[in-house]
């Protein structure tokens, strides 16, 4: 109790070190899809880590931002690390700071990518400091991903492995509303193409057989997959196909986003998109794609979690609840591994991937101190 009196007094008078480094984090914008850009972030982050007395690794990409691991704490420990996870990229390209610069205005703080997760990047710094400050040499793994907006194709491997080699992982994603997620949906995408034969509508209309039509029906089934009752929700979010209205259409695709609850609905989820068949013999359907993220599901060891972080979190004077989510982070990897993983341990805030994006300012110092008080309580 009196040690996280202490702790919270030292993220506190870290507040303005908070602030100032949020900030320049911030106004260095990092859309996934461009390396230089994440890579300045990267760069920005690995030096404040050093000065801080981290030690910095870069996963060099070709593709993507650099995906950087700092190491904390006692290199001489014979404890397994925590890991803090987090991603330096944002949804937002290049230059929206000019329509969305940096605003702090009645307890807020606005700007592209402050609550998802720019925020939770510095509160993790944040927290090692104070952890180094008071002495505590657990050692603790921070890991930033390059490209987690855009379904972590490069950092995958990496969360993966160091989670293996990992006590348990704090995921540093935003809270949903004020509490943390111990349960997130798993995540996949399917592209269903159609193709049938053209001709024309005029001319040729009895030659012709539609792709377009034929993919509305098989949409049609595509949408009955959802099952509320498993927590199974499949959407055709983005369709196209054909030429010209006066052609019958010899292509047509979908793009669905499928989200389940249960990891073992996963292969039942497979089988009804390769079992999808066309009504008309003439036209043909290929599918391709499948799950990109395993649901985190609310194991005991994510639970077990969660009681010692709300614990905490009465001493810090604050009511920390679970939620679950059907949006997917880098959790969702850590957890499928069944190592202990606790979510949405970041900022409290609004509008991730809004225009009006923001964090709360009450929050962070209450929340840093949370997390740097797990990270000297979990044995
Ligand atoms: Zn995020």
């Amino acid at each position: 109790m009196r040690q996280n009196h202490a702790v919270y007094e030292a993220v506190e008078a870290q507040w303005e070190w908070f602030r100032f480094h949020l900030r320049e984090l911030v106004e260095t914008e990092s859309p996934s899809d461009d390396k230089a850009a994440v890579d300045r972030a990267v760069n920005l982050v690995a030096g404040w880590a050093e000065e801080l007395g981290g030690l910095a690794k870069r996963h060099r990409q070709r593709d993507f931002g650099d995906v950087l691991e700092l190491r904390f704490g006692s290199a001489r420990s014979t404890r397994r690390p925590i890991l803090l996870l987090g991603h330096v990229d944002t949804v937002w390209p290049l230059s929206t700071l000019k329509s969305m610069p940096w605003r702090e205005q009645a307890g807020r703080i606005y700007g592209p990518g402050v609550l998802d997760m720019k925020a939770g990047v510095v509160m993790a710094l944040t927290a090692v400091q104070v952890l180094a400050e008071m002495n505590v040499r657990r050692p603790v793994t921070l890991l930033l991903n390059p490209d987690e907006e855009v379904g972590s194709p490069v950092s995958r491997l990496i969360t993966e492995r160091l989670a293996q080699s990992s006590d348990a992982v704090l995921v540093l994603e935003p809270a949903q509303g004020l509490a943390c997620k111990t349960a997130r949906k798993g995540v996949g995408d399917y592209r269903i193409e159609v193709t049938g034969v053209a001709s024309h509508s005029g001319v040729d209309f009895e030659r012709g057989h539609s792709a377009v039509l034929e993919l509305a029906r098989v949409l049609e089934k595509v949408a009955s997959f959802t099952d509320l009752r498993l927590g199974r929700t499949v959407n055709p979010g983005v369709i196209g196909g054909g030429t010209r209205a006066n052609v019958i259409a010899a292509h047509a695709w979908a793009e669905v986003d499928v989200r389940i609850s249960k990891a073992a609905d996963a292969a039942k989820v497979a089988r009804l998109f390769h079992g999808l068949k066309c009504d008309d013999p003439a036209c043909t359907l290929k599918v391709t794609g499948g799950l990109n993220r395993p649901p985190m599901e609310r194991k005991p060891g994510t639970v077990a979690l969660y009681k010692q972080a709300r614990k905490l979190a009465v001493e810090l004077g604050f009511t920390l609840d679970e939620a679950a989510t059907g949006g997917g982070s880098d959790g969702n990897f850590t957890a499928a591994l069944g190592i202990p993983t606790l979510d949405g341990l970041g900022a409290v805030g609004e509008g991730a991937h809004a225009m009006h994006e923001h964090v709360v300012v009450e929050h962070i110092v209450p929340r840093t101190a949370l997390l740097a008080a797990m990270l000297a309580a979990i044995d």
